[in-house]
């Protein structure tokens, strides 16, 4: 049993929670962040992905919607700009890459609730089957036949597969994205190389224009997690301006509507710089945000960085997880 649950349990049974919960909440932005909704197994590829499924989700924002307003878009960018006092604590739900689950499935959840969220679009994917590195990397890992992967770029990692094949998945997908200055396509040509098989067919993988198109009009924020998913951090800032750029306008002009919010792609410390944040305020970007967690509150109130974390899908970890966030603004 996690360390977690073991607290979450210790704090229900000791009658912590619902005294949290009714005492206070402390004023600030908490800002989840999701990226596929559904259930693991439903895929071949990457699994982390998955943080809830839609009932899970529902239960988050039926949960939430009881201790603060869940927030739009324009109501966030009100509170970052100051127009609005940060006197509260306010919810807002965000999700990143645009897979097709997030129309299917996450979709669903906030208009029967009457509430909103943020989608983050790569716009290189929107409508395709592509298969992201992320993706990729846990399909050859977890189907190769090989018992041992032998990476020698950019450093050597010798992983073996004959364990749990889960843990193996996670050690090479953090090489990766720990890794500055990695060239992704020489670490994808030697991840083939020793895995030696073949993906499946593709099939959209997705959400597309016209579903991003009635996502919006349905009051859902569209923003941009940039055009290729590049981690932005190891890109010339001329690449980065790009990405950036190509991407907003695309959304743009697809949707017809002015694209505020950006998602650093990855969003960790080591995947985005201080000039990335500059190269998006320049880019007209008016929210950035980042995913390494945290509170957005007086002490960290900051449009080109704004704070977002996970929460646990297991609606006893959540429970816990969100009423210490909310209530102490402190992660457990
Ligand atoms: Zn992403």
């Amino acid at each position: 049993m996690s360390y977690q649950l073991i607290l979450a349990r210790t704090l229900q049974r000791l009658g912590i929670l619902r005294a949290l919960e009714l005492w206070r909440s402390k004023p600030g932005i908490l800002i989840v962040n999701h990226h596929r909704i559904g259930t693991p197994d439903e895929t071949g590829f990457d699994r982390d992905l998955f943080s809830a499924t839609a009932d899970e989700l529902d239960a988050q924002v039926q949960y939430f919607k009881q201790r603060a307003p869940i927030i739009s878009g324009e109501e966030l960018e009100d509170l970052v700009s100051g127009r609005t006092p940060l006197k509260r604590l306010y919810v807002a739900f965000t999700f990143d890459d645009g897979y097709l689950d997030n129309y299917t499935k996450a979709f669903d959840v906030f208009r029967s609730a009457g509430t909103t969220a943020a989608f983050f679009l790569v716009t290189d994917y929107v409508g395709t089957a592509t298969v992201p590195w992320w993706d990729e990397i846990a399909y050859r890992v977890r189907n190769t036949r090989r018992t041992e992967i032998n990476l020698e770029y950019p450093t050597p990692l010798k992983v073996p597969l004959n364990g749990h094949r889960e843990a193996s998945i996670a050690t090479v997908l953090q090489h990766y994205k720990r890794t500055d200055n990695i060239c992704g396509e020489e670490f994808l040509a030697e991840i083939r190389r020793e895995t030696e098989c073949d993906l499946p067919l593709p099939k959209r993988r997705f959400l597309n224009w016209d579903e991003a198109r009635e996502m919006r009009d349905a009051g859902m924020a569209i923003g941009s997690h940039t055009r290729s998913h590049a981690i932005l951090g190891r890109l010339s800032p001329e690449l980065q301006k790009q990405e950036l750029e190509d991407s907003k306008k695309e959304i743009e002009a697809r949707l017809g509507s002015k694209v505020r919010g950006l998602a650093y792609p990855v969003g960790a410390r080591n995947c985005f710089s201080h000039a990335t944040e500059q190269i998006a305020m320049d880019a007209g970007y008016s929210m950035c945000f980042s995913a390494y967690g945290g509170m957005n509150d007086a002490t960290h109130l900051n449009r080109s960085n704004l704070l977002r974390g996970t929460v646990p899908s297991n609606p006893e970890r959540f429970r816990a997880v969100a009423t210490v966030r909310t209530s102490l603004g402190r992660h457990l």
